[in-house]
């Protein structure tokens, strides 16, 4: 007889519970695990410099922001970087999140590279030490992990070739993420950048996601221990035809009811460079569309809880307090629209209309 090496059934069971209590609670993820030349780019948008001193004030108001976030946030996506820094008492970032009942976790990629041959297509890194990364990580207080996969909307693309590269290497990561009892949040982004409409989109993530499901059957991945980060369903940003947020909740319900297993407890999307006001309304409008929806919809944002706190924050001490009001404001139009609840246009931030959106944006 065979003998299949699973994981064992105390494992199964830490990354359910983990997995769990960050969707169920009707909160969401703070997305905080922008590499040190990504957080550079944004500092240079408020005419800040990127050192370090100055992205750990940042991330210190995200973190310190006043309890009423506690309702909204269940977790935050650090920064190797950031996973190590200490407030201005000294208290490590990690037991402060823990304490407010938040649940740490980090970026495990090491960021994208081209796959040759390809029209410009790319596949994620990071894979040859991730399993003892991930230990320590684990020992150092983070309970799950983010991998972003990056596809492209083109005239043929995605090929074959990136989706199936893609989903593997996605498989490798959630596996080598479960065995250091991390709940690994498997990120396969459809790009937004092109002129494509809804419907194109549309079959796009539901090939994309068919293929990272087949890919985390084959390497045995513990479902019941992920959780989904993709993209919502919508037109290219540069696509002239106009959707209302209803029509991107239908396409983006029906490309998940087709593809993703019942088994994942829930799907936390990426804000992909929609404006804030945007990235709350159409989470709004999928968790109030009415059909089957057997996992929880939530948020794991960066740009769309982050836009209007940096601005009001633009690096100096004295704006820390309009920084954090701005980031509070957007916890909790999103903590509403979980429950279908958030009413467009009631919670008006800095940016709230701006875009966010960044060609081929890096992470
Ligand atoms: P955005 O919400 O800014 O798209 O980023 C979320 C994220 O973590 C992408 O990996």
């Amino acid at each position: 007889m065979a003998h299949f090496n699973y994981l064992p059934k105390d494992v199964e069971d830490e990354l359910r519970t983990n997995a769990n209590a960050i969707v169920s609670s009707g909160k969401g993820i703070l997305a905080a695990d922008e590499s040190t030349g990504t957080m550079g780019k944004r500092l240079e948008s408020i005419g800040a410099t990127n050192d370090e001193e100055l992205r750990r004030q940042y991330r210190q108001m995200l973190f310190t922001s006043d309890e009423v976030a506690n309702n909204y946030i269940s977790g935050v996506i650090l920064f190797h970087e950031t996973l190590y820094q200490k407030d201005d008492a000294g208290t490590p970032f990690v037991e402060i999140l823990k304490k407010r009942g938040i649940i740490p976790g980090i970026k495990v990629d090491t960021g994208v590279v081209p796959l040759q041959g390809t029209n410009d297509e790319c596949t994620t890194q990071g894979l040859d030490d991730l399993q003892k990364r991930c230990e320590q990580y684990y020992k150092d207080g983070c309970r799950f992990a983010k991998w972003r996969c990056v596809l492209k909307i083109k005239q043929n693309e995605p090929s074959p070739l990136a989706i199936l590269e893609n989903a593997n290497v996605l498989a490798r990561y959630a596996v080598c993420c479960q065995q250091a009892k991390l709940v690994p949040i498997v990120e396969p982004e459809v790009l937004p950048d092109g002129d494509h409409d809804l419907e194109r989109c549309q079959k796009v993530s539901e090939k994309v996601l068919a293929a990272v499901y087949k890919a985390l059957s084959d390497h045995n991945v513990f479902l019941e221990g992920t959780l989904l980060k993709p993209n919502m369903v919508t037109a290219g940003q540069s696509c002239t035809k106009k959707y209302t947020p209803q029509d991107i909740a239908k396409a983006t319900v029906t490309a998940l009811q087709r593809t993703v297993p019942a088994a994942v407890p829930g799907i936390v999307f990426l804000s992909g460079g929609q404006s804030e006001e945007e990235a709350s309304v159409n989470l709004n409008a999928i968790n109030q569309f009415e059909g089957k929806k057997p996992w929880a919809l939530t948020f794991s944002y960066g740009r769309a809880l982050q836009a209007s706190a940096l601005k009001a924050w633009g690096g100096k001490k004295e704006n820390l307090k309009a920084g954090e009001q701005e980031f509070l404001k957007r916890a909790k139009a999103n903590g509403l629209a979980v429950k279908g609840k958030y009413v467009a246009g009631s919670i008006s931030s800095l940016q709230a209309q701006g875009s966010n959106f960044v060609a081929q944006h890096k992470y």
